[in-house]
């Protein structure tokens, strides 16, 4: 019997290994990535969506392993966050998402980027000033620049939090607070925190078929326009969600119906056209 046990056991720590191994490959390949300055960027527009006007775009990390093919942000960014890698992979995306805003001030383009944040670069006592720094040399501001921080990230440990997002604007940045709806804001920390964004989690956009889930988006949306928030609906997918979305009064529009992420020059072209 122990020896049955003993065979399961081992053969569990076995693949728990490998697995482990694996993982580490990964791992150091995503460093060289970074050290490499091959992690590319890739923009996706958010509309205006009455006119397919494009008010901003969305910059979103992209890494294309050469023994995986392309991995998942939701993969490597937690792994990088992990591993200590995530200043030095931010560091990469935010240079070059910054240096393409240059080229795009340059030829007369007004949007907005977006970037995201992670948890640690918020917690980093540099970050800010190592941002501004960098904007000032490009001959950017920091009103050219949003920062989307989830909303869980958001809400852990509210008061430092508050502080920090409190030094973000004072710099002259927006804020947008992301995936909101998938964390638990009260109403009363919404309403303080200095946001100028919603982005509603694109998982309500995916069950507008349930009357169900038409009314909680109505109620997050009603949510952001009553604290007077630039609300935007994520993960839209079709025309029928647009028109419904349109209907309860959201005007601005992010989701693969209007782009998916696209590399900079096809961005470039919604830019100057709209989508
Ligand atoms: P996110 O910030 O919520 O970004 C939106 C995600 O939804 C993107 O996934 C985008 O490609 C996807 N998406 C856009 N429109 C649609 C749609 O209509 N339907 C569906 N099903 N999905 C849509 P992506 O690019 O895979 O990024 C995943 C997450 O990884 C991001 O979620 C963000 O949290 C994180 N991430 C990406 N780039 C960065 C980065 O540079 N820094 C940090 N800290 N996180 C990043
Ligand atoms: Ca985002
Ligand atoms: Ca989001
Ligand atoms: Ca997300």
């Amino acid at each position: 019997n122990a020896g049955r046990n003993n065979v399961c056991f081992y053969s569990d720590l076995m693949h728990f290994k490998a697995l482990g191994r694996e993982h580490m490959a990964i791992q150091a390949r995503l460093a060289n990535a970074i050290h490499d300055d091959t992690l590319q960027v890739f923009y996706q527009p958010v509309v205006e969506a009455g006119t397919g006007e494009v008010l901003a775009v969305e910059a979103l990390a992209r890494w294309q392993d050469g023994q995986g093919g392309w991995v998942s942000p939701d993969i490597f960014i937690p792994m990088a966050e992990k591993a200590g890698m995530i200043h030095e992979l931010s560091d990469r995306i935010v240079t070059q998402s910054l240096e393409r805003l240059h080229r795009w001030r340059a030829a007369g383009l007004k949007q907005l980027l977006m970037v995201n944040i992670s948890r640690s670069q918020l917690f980093s006592p540099t970050f800010l000033s190592l941002l501004v720094e960098k904007l000032l040399r490009l001959g950017l501001r920091p009103g050219d620049v949003v920062l989307e921080i989830t909303e869980s990230v958001a809400l852990t440990d509210y008061a430092r939090q508050m502080k920090h997002l409190r030094q973000i604007v004072d710099a002259g940045f927006q804020i947008a607070i992301d995936d909101f709806g998938t964390g638990y804001s009260s109403l009363s920390q919404l309403h303080e925190m200095p946001v100028q964004f919603l982005k509603v989690d694109g998982s309500f956009s995916q069950r507008l078929h349930t009357e169900d889930g038409r009314g909680i988006m109505q109620a997050i949306v009603q949510l952001g326009q009553l604290l007077k928030l630039d609300v935007i609906v994520e993960g839209v997918e079709n025309r029928e969600t647009a028109q419904y979305l349109n209907e309860i009064g959201v005007r601005r529009m992010q989701g693969f119906y209007f782009s998916e992420p696209v590399p900079p020059n096809v961005a470039e072209l919604s830019l100057r056209l709209g989508v």
